[in-house]
């Protein structure tokens, strides 16, 4: 039986062919979509229809690389010394504020993390989070935030031996309990995350290697981020930033490289060679001043490229805007990068980068529903099957997300969260963040 039925939508399918389907329909039977644009079988009475007339039907938005505690530095007043390079940035804003975070602070950011992601229409993320004092048992709660939401996660504790090599193993192993935990199938699961190669050993990266191809989970390191990185590796190993990973054994399909800010040629082809992947962060990389990832070079050597918040700007439609403008300006030419292309980062490809294509990222038939529908009646011009690709990375907003659907379940109908209090989750943010920014000096009572 149908549970699940929507009708008279412009459909945006991102399948192989990329189809748009105008006054379309799709039928959900056990979280899948089983139909896709011809309408209901006669006779077949769904549990639940929506009608989408005048509206737009798109799968769900990806986010390749998120951190959701970011969310709790929103706004903080940081009484320090202002940073002038991305070293100093990690230094003066993100270490202290790890090793300021608690299991609750990291409970509370989940929350309000997966409430602004769902509100602005993304259903899967991939998360890194950082605190040497809260590693053993932090992704549990983190997982119990995803849950609640309803919505989709790929969660990982970020292994660094910026301190020490024991905490580094430790990271590991949060993961590593993780992901034996995760029954096959959850929405929530689990992959390896290493912080940066300037922070971790080559036995840390063997390690994990090792670890990720037993498990077969992702691994996803920052890479050449900022200069430091690849100083790092050339003053202490002769060798770029990619050349150390390759020659190290971690490069493969399943390995994720968040960034590549500064990557040459040579290391483009590591990258394309290995089969490895990456998830570009374009608003991030504008407010760290690090520069633009060579974008565009990726896709031409057809590098699967997804598109990430870093923690910074949850709206996904924001990033996509973002990634969509960034290299027509950076190489002074607009043909660059297309609309199609950069939704496709949002959607499909951000799928392939986790090996979920074939589960996530398209509307198809048998593809797990993850969808949302979007209003788009402020725009001022026809939205057509000609027009709606435009339209998605011109015109629309997170706030014109009107119905978000994950796995089938409605967990956004109308603008209303049906899985979360927002009331109540803001709450619990604030006061985290209250303590936290207490904790870093930046208010009240130090
Ligand atoms: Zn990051």
């Amino acid at each position: 039986m149908v549970d699940l039925f929507i009708k008279n939508g412009l459909i945006v399918t991102m399948d192989k062919e990329r189809r748009i389907i105008s006054d379309g329909s799709i039928s959900i039977e056990d979280g899948r979509i089983v139909e896709i644009g011809r309408g209901i079988k006669p006779g077949e009475k769904p549990a639940e229809t929506i009608d989408a007339k005048h509206k737009i039907v798109m799968p769900g938005l990806i986010c390749s690389h998120t951190h959701l505690y970011g969310m709790l530095l929103r706004g903080a007043p940081l009484k320090i010394e202002p940073p002038t390079d991305f070293s100093q940035i990690l230094t003066r804003i993100w270490w202290p504020m790890d090793e300021a975070m608690t299991r609750e602070d990291a409970y509370a950011s989940a929350l309000v993390s997966c409430m602004e992601f769902i509100k602005t229409g993304t259903t899967l993320f991939a998360d890194t989070f950082s605190g040497p004092n809260a590693i053993a048992g932090v992704l549990d709660r983190i997982a119990a935030a995803v849950e609640q939401s309803g919505m989709r996660g790929i969660i990982a504790f970020e292994a660094t031996e910026r301190r020490t090599h024991a905490e580094g193993a430790r990271g590991v192993r949060e993961n590593e309990r993780f992901i034996k935990k995760v029954k096959k199938g959850a929405r929530v699961r689990g992959m390896f995350s290493i912080h940066a190669s300037f922070t971790v050993s080559d036995e840390l990266l063997h390690y994990v290697r090792e670890l990720a191809s037993r498990y077969k989970a992702p691994i996803t390191i920052h890479t050449s981020e900022g200069l430091v990185d690849v100083y790092h590796n050339y003053e202490r190993f002769g060798k770029r930033t990619i050349e150390r990973l390759s020659d190290a054994g971690l490069l493969g399909p399943d390995v994720v490289l968040a960034h590549c800010v500064h990557v040459n040629d040579d290391e483009l082809a590591l990258i394309k060679r290995a089969g490895a992947k990456v998830a570009h962060n374009p608003m991030s990389n504008m407010l760290n001043a690090v520069g633009v990832a060579p974008v565009v070079k990726m896709l031409a050597m057809g590098i699967p490229v997804g598109l990430g918040n870093d923690g910074y700007i949850f709206d996904g439609f924001e990033n996509i805007r973002a990634a969509f403008l960034l290299h027509k300006a950076m190489l002074r030419d607009p043909r660059v990068i297309s609309p199609t292309e950069v939704l496709e980062m949002a959607t499909i490809r951000g799928a392939e980068l986790y090996g979920l294509e074939s589960e996530l990222g398209s509307l198809e038939t048998g593809k797990l529903a993850d969808i949302i529908i979007i209003d788009p009646s402020t725009a001022p011009t026809p939205v057509r099957p000609e027009s709606v690709i435009g339209h998605l990375v011109n015109t629309i907003d997170g706030d014109d997300v009107e119905t978000v659907i994950v796995g089938g379940n409605v967990v956004m109908r109308e603008r209303k969260l049906l899985t979360l209090d927002e009331e109540e989750v803001i709450r619990i943010a604030r006061r985290s963040a209250e303590r936290l920014w207490q904790k870093l000096g930046a208010m009240g009572g130090s």
